[in-house]
């Protein structure tokens, strides 16, 4: 079984005083624990202080979004080059938020993924239908479309480490799940798509993330399904106790 991965992602919540906050809580509730793999995705402006509070912790740092370009006229955008330069080891691609909200498209979404491979940054490919699509049984149809757009072109033996999140877009921040059963569904078929488009052992090896209003209380019933590798976090990973919790259901997993 593979490690359980754990991902925080704050959204645009957060001063540097809030997240040192934080995480003076979240230690404190992770004392004497080993952790699964833990990934904190704070706001840009969080990263550096962060960062420096990590050290001699064994949490990650991640970032919620970056430009495809390493450089230039971009005003207000943030390069690889950036993070590198902050140790951040991963990056969430195509949050729905970002999807809808910002105008992300998939072709933005594959320079994105091939800039963080490039530059060995983890990338977190979101990807999810939207409660509309959900009722009108499109899911695999949209899954399937946003899957091959991210991977077109990109070199099959570089992707065994990227990370893929099922992110239904009905469930985000909207306190409705999947139910564990369906996303197990959901993400086992991801996976077998995946051994199609590219090959077996590298759509075994890559890790697949449940992700939409996940709760302490839920996290357990996700964590339990065969082909679910983890969680990505968004309204609980802001509470360190809640946040706790959900990491301390995934370290059971492990165990
Ligand atoms: C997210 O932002 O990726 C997310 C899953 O949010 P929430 O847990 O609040 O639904």
């Amino acid at each position: 079984m593979k490690n359980k991965l754990i991902i925080a992602n704050w959204k645009m919540n957060s001063t540097v005083t809030d997240a040192l906050k934080f995480l003076a809580v979240f230690r404190h509730e992770m004392k004497g624990m080993t952790p699964c793999e833990v990934v904190l995705c704070p706001p840009f402006t969080c990263l550096y202080a962060l960062g420096e509070a990590f050290e001699e912790t064994p949490f990650k740092l991640g970032a919620q979004n970056m430009h495809w370009e390493e450089s230039g006229a971009f005003t207000g955008e943030i390069s690889s080059l950036f993070l590198k330069d902050l140790n951040v080891q991963y990056v969430l691609l195509g949050h729905s938020e970002r999807r809808t909200l910002f105008g992300e498209t998939d072709i933005n979404i594959n320079k994105k993924l091939e800039q963080a491979i490039h530059q060995k940054i983890t990338p977190v490919v979101c990807v999810g239908e939207t409660d509309e699509e959900h009722k009108e049984g499109k899911t695999f149809a949209v899954l399937e479309h946003q899957i091959k757009k991210a991977l077109d072109g990109q070199i099959r033996s570089e992707l065994a480490t990227m990370v893929w999140a099922y992110e239904p877009v009905w469930a985000i921040g909207t306190g409705k799940n999947a139910t564990p059963d369906q996303a197990q569904e959901v993400i086992s078929w991801m996976r077998t798509l995946l051994a199609k488009v590219l090959d077996d052992p590298t759509a075994s090896t890559m890790r697949i993330l449940y992700g939409g209003s996940v709760s302490a209380e839920k996290a357990r019933g996700f964590l339990k399904q065969s082909d679910i590798d983890g969680l990505l976090v968004g309204g609980a990973s802001l509470d360190p106790q809640k946040f706790a919790n959900i990491v301390q259901s995934a370290q059971e997993q492990n165990a």
